[in-house]
């Protein structure tokens, strides 16, 4: 996993430990059944993240063609990549990231339980 930082989160900060977010990415490809390169990540300051549909802010933004992953440095960092991931890993084997979260691995990969480093 390729990872950038905003200056915000401290080197030793979980959010900034890229072994510790390509475990929960393992995590959640795992669960999936479905194994891909993992994307770049970003991780923005919190509150920077709008999406280009609605205008409304959000925790995670998933880009296809390039695939990019951005997630905010929030409380929810960890919640937030492993549902952007669901949406790289469904465009990945099917074309079509599931925008309106119609999968179940939105529910069972997201909210598997993990251990913070
Ligand atoms: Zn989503």
């Amino acid at each position: 996993m390729q990872l950038r930082y905003a200056p915000v989160v401290e080197p030793s900060d979980p959010r900034a430990n890229v072994v510790f977010l390509e475990q929960l990415y393992h995590m959640v490809e795992d669960c999936a059944g479905i194994q891909a390169p993992a994307p770049l990540v970003v991780i923005e300051n919190d509150g920077a993240l709008v999406s280009p549909l609605d205008g409304l802010p959000r925790r995670g933004l998933y880009y296809a063609g390039p695939d990019l992953v951005l997630i905010d440095d929030s409380a929810w960092t960890f919640w937030s990549l492993k549902h952007e991931t669901v949406h790289y890993l469904l465009h990945y084997a099917l074309g079509n990231s599931d925008p309106d979260h119609t999968s179940s691995l939105f529910v069972t990969c997201v909210e598997l339980p993990f251990a913070m480093p």
